[in-house]
């Protein structure tokens, strides 16, 4: 990656991260993923090059349906409600897409659809009858996750379809010994169906995948390797690369294949499309033609995506894009898995995982995590391991102690005694500025090659050479000498300018920083090219702003504190009652901590001074120590829903054990129950619970 010079044209440039399937919110590992495309996009926009960045939530399948039906949704309104939860993660972290889009959307019924019957025209998909699982109760063909039933190998019980987890021995469901079915319990069928193949073992795809993936500069090494193992001709000289399934049988949430009525798109052919369907969205939103921007020649097409979904991008698509008549993409960079604190498996029960959301939740910088990701990532397949003590060490020692200072040292000096403005800087101090400019090659490539660990450490080489500068001319005691001055105008004005060099350096991976390092030197860093552009003397900068605060311990115990164990026994998706999500589950003695008693309503005043309050005073039954009745005294929140007079001589249902509160108008002595809902929609409002006659203050609810 160069910078364009006139000579250098900009390049065309389409990037994708892969499609979250949309049956849950997002973990850690899709945000490090959309992260480290994000850096590199904003890397090459740096160069001056043109880049569509686009996502888009994977919404088919069997398992968003079953899910869906559970919740007593339609798959449309289940897949909806997982997009309008994608944009807090996505602006939380910075990371900027160009558009965000589904694979359930009207572009990526069309492509699919045009690709397909392509691939048909080229000879490449085949009908064949199969032997499926069917579940009579629930009148479909079952995935192989929703088959259960003895394993054929060790005979543990209610083990899935395609593997158990007993003894990891892999099978087909016919394979299981008394077999059931995971939705209904009922005994599967065998039937047949007519399925659509991909022939992905013709002679055509596998010359193709055998040239395509083993090309120079293709694939990562690790990953070619394993792609060619695949390809390879088994012992017998047969391909060793199976046909590919694309098709399943109603009911199914999915695009319907055009020439056959009640089949469906396996979930896996369309998800991909879903990439092209979201930059065609994006494109037709523009006004720009999305055939003739494919159609450029040199359109370069990237795909990011983890190293379990490798043969879907490696072989299926690339073979289906080539055949169908399109482009195949120019590369797959693949990353491995984020494990968090030493390797321990990801599990949120365990409280062991990092969740993205938790830690915007908290007040967590987000440019902290993307300047930690970055320091650990490379361009290899390997797994990337968050490390709570290390993630702090980098952040408050390295990005804070080494480069944040630079600019908080100097620029105080600069306003304090020379008018906000630079000076002219010395030999010594453009000695340092080349130096730093002169990084400007290595550092681009490195971003190009997805090298950010090294790149963020010949970063921070450079940041300590401007440390030992500012150590060796002590600023501080130059400020105190009435005849240094000039060297402190030089030493400032060189400190200032070294900070703006590293700003444009760390741009792509601390962008809101960057953004706030312009307001604050008045100037653009939006180029790599700027760094041979000083602000120069007398150029103003503005008051310096704390730019970032330090990581804490105790943010990093709470964004790792275990959930309390009555949460984790709430299901993930629970369901939302009258718009309202269900509170996770407790015991019968958690309930039972709960003193309910009924309480007859003897009085009921206004409260002045309070719009929203009645005072209530209650007959729950007890007396004082004479033995007289004693009441208590209840501040209720319903003055806009009743009138004092229409509660007198109620019964009703009071907490009887709530630790008293003391309010601006008295003490209230326990909680009157009410129900309420959104005020604006029909029945919403306060409703307080009533008895009828017969129920007598003081007895217990239970
Ligand atoms: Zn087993």
């Amino acid at each position: 990656m160069t910078a364009p010079t006139p000579a250098a044209p900009r390049r065309q440039i389409f990037v994708t991260t892969a499609l979250p399937y949309a049956n849950g919110t997002f973990h850690i590992g899709h945000i490090m993923e959309y992260i480290q495309a994000d850096i590199w996009v904003r890397a090459h926009r740096m160069c001056g090059h043109a880049v569509n960045f686009v996502g888009a939530d994977d919404a088919h399948g069997a398992p968003i349906m079953i899910a869906a039906e559970k919740m007593g949704k339609t798959p449309e309104q289940f897949v909806a409600d997982i997009a309008a939860g994608r944009k807090q993660y996505l602006d939380g972290f910075h990371i900027e897409f160009d558009n965000w889009h589904s694979t359930h959307s009207a572009e990526n019924t069309a492509l699919a659809q045009e690709i397909y019957l392509d691939l048909k025209k080229a000879g490449l998909i085949e009908r064949r009858t199969i032997e499926q699982f069917f579940d009579p109760a629930k009148g479909m063909f079952l995935p192989d996750r929703f088959i259960k039933g003895e394993c054929p190998n060790c005979h543990a019980r209610d083990q899935y379809g395609d593997n158990c987890e007993a003894c990891a021995a892999v099978y087909a469901p016919t394979d299981l010994i008394n077999p059931y079915s995971a939705l209904s319990g009922a005994k599967p069928e065998l039937r047949q169906s007519e399925h659509c193949f991909f022939r992905l073992s013709d002679p055509r795809c596998v010359a193709f995948l055998e040239q395509w993936t083993q090309e120079e500069g293709r694939l990562q090494s690790d990953v070619a390797n394993k792609v060619r193992e695949w390809i390879a001709p088994d012992e017998n000289g047969k391909p060793r690369m199976g046909d590919w399934d694309i098709s399943r049988d109603a009911p199914y949430f999915g695009i319907e294949i055009p020439d056959a009525p009640g089949k469906y798109f396996y979930v896996w052919l369309d998800a991909p499309v879903g990439y092209l369907a979201s930059l065609k969205n994006l494109l037709t939103r523009r006004g720009q033609d999305f055939d003739a921007y494919m159609a450029q020649p040199d359109l370069e097409q990237y795909h990011f995506i983890g190293k379990d979904i490798i043969t879907f991008h490696t072989l299926f698509w690339p073979a289906m894009l080539k055949f169908s008549g399109r482009k195949a993409p120019d590369n797959i960079f693949v990353h491995g898995f984020l494990t968090v604190n030493n390797g321990q498996k990801m599990s949120k029960s365990r409280g062991t995982g990092l969740d993205p959301l938790k830690y915007l939740q908290l007040g967590m910088n987000a440019e902290w995590l993307r300047y930690y990701l970055a320091a650990k990532l490379s361009a290899r397949n390997e797994d990337v391991d968050f490390a709570a003590e290390d993630f702090m060490q980098r952040v408050n020692s390295d990005l804070i102690g080494k480069y944040v200072n630079i600019a908080s040292r100097a620029a105080g000096f600069i306003h304090k005694r020379f008018d906000g403005r630079l000076g002219e800087i010395a030999p010594d101090g453009d000695q340092l500025l080349d130096l730093l400019r002169a990084a400007r090659q290595t550092l681009v490539g490195l971003y190009a090659e997805r090298e950010f660990g090294k790149l963020v450490r010949e970063i921070m080489a450079l940041a300590d050479r401007v440390n030992e500068y500012v150590d060796q001319n002590k600023p501080w005691e130059l400020a105190r000498q009435d005849n240094m001055q000039a060297r402190l105008h030089d030493v400032c004005s060189t400190c200032i300018e070294a900070f703006r060099i590293l700003t444009i350096y760390l741009g792509p991976i601390l962008p809101r920083v960057a953004k706030a390092v312009e307001d604050f030197l008045h100037t653009s860093l939006g180029r790599f090219d700027a760094v041979d552009q000083p602000l120069g003397k007398g150029a103003r900068i503005g008051q310096y702003q704390h730019l970032m605060q330090r990581v804490e311990t105790a943010q990093l115990d709470k964004l790792f504190e275990a959930p309390a164990p009555n949460q984790t026994a709430a299901p993930a998706n629970a369901a939302a009652l009258c718009g309202e999500a269900l509170a996770p589950t407790i015991g019968v003695d958690d309930f039972a901590k709960i003193d309910l008693r009924i309480a007859r309503i003897v009085d009921c005043q206004r409260v002045e001074g309070s719009a929203k309050l009645l005072r209530l005073s209650l007959d729950a039954g007890e007396t004082d120590a004479s033995g007289a009745p004693r009441l208590r005294n209840v501040f209720s929140g319903i003055a806009s829903a009743y009138q004092p007079e229409a509660l007198k001589g109620k019964l009703t249902v009071l907490v009887a054990n709530l630790a008293p509160r003391k309010m601006k108008f008295g003490v209230s002595e326990g909680m009157v129950l009410a129900a309420s809902g959104d005020d604006k929609t029909e029945g919403g409002g306060i409703h307080i619970l009533e008895l009828g006659a017969g129920a007598k203050a003081g007895m217990r609810v239970r």
